[in-house]
């Protein structure tokens, strides 16, 4: 499948907001006194064609971000081909039935929410022999539409992630609403971590992400401000 691209996205430079995107994250770190070794930029390119990518790659960028399994198994095991280096994280719902794929394919998953999932993904990386990074994603904001696991479960499903399935777990992740202070959903996530000892905070995306940092966050997911608008996904069978 060739990948749509906008009208004037041509005109995007990937290797320049990259740039950017790296200085603000460091200018952001040390305000809030922390080390800019400490977090890493999760570049977010759902949606995006290998004519994005590449340039990214080869401006240093190592980990990328995807919401689809589908689609990043049209475009992934080619760029990794070339480049055996580069991660994937993925950071879109998982459904059950896709856990086989996501453990060949991604190097992370974002997104464990339920233990239904979390019991999958145990069971085929042991089966495939492989670890993947591993975050659970907690739904601060309690919307009924959104996935995670809601704060007031959050620590018992830590547990059987971490002690009975023992998935490698680095951390947590939320998606704050899209109308309230982010700042309130960055702590809630980092106060549930400390409490349950994990270190890995995957928060802040290209609007907040200096907030982010601010609050703790190791792992920023940034899409738009390195890659620029994107265009309407195609509609996809299956
Ligand atoms: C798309 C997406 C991002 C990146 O969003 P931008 O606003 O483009 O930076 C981050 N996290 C998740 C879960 C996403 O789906």
């Amino acid at each position: 499948m060739s990948l749509q691209t906008t009208p004037g996205e041509a005109t995007v430079n990937v290797a320049a907001n990259l740039g950017a995107v790296n200085a603000t994250i460091t200018a952001a770190a040390n305000a809030a006194g922390r080390d800019p070794g400490e977090i890493t930029l999760v570049a977010v390119s759902k949606t995006h064609g290998p004519e994005r990518i590449e340039p990214a790659i080869a401006a240093g960028q190592a980990l990328f971000g995807e919401n689809r399994v589908q689609e990043a198994e049209g475009k992934w095991p080619a760029l990794k081909a070339v480049h055996p280096e580069v991660r994937v994280h993925l950071i879109g719902p998982l459904q059950t039935n896709k856990v086989k794929k996501a453990v060949a394919l991604f190097d992370g998953i974002e997104t464990v929410d339920r233990p239904k999932l979390a019991r999958a993904l145990a069971r085929e990386m042991a089966a495939q022999d492989r670890r993947l990074d591993c975050f659970i994603e907690v739904n601060t904001g309690e919307e009924a539409q959104k996935a995670g696991v809601l704060p007031a479960d959050a620590d018992d499903f830590i547990r059987l992630c971490r002690d009975e399935l023992k998935l490698p777990l680095k951390g947590l992740m939320c998606i704050p609403p899209l109308d309230e202070e982010p700042a309130l959903h960055f702590a809630l996530l980092r106060q549930i971590a400390e409490r349950n000892g994990l270190a890995g905070l995957s928060m802040g995306m290209s609007a907040d992400f200096e907030t982010a940092i601010e609050f703790g966050a190791t792992h920023v997911r940034v899409g738009t401000a390195i890659f620029g608008p994107r265009a309407p996904w195609p509609p996809q069978s299956g």
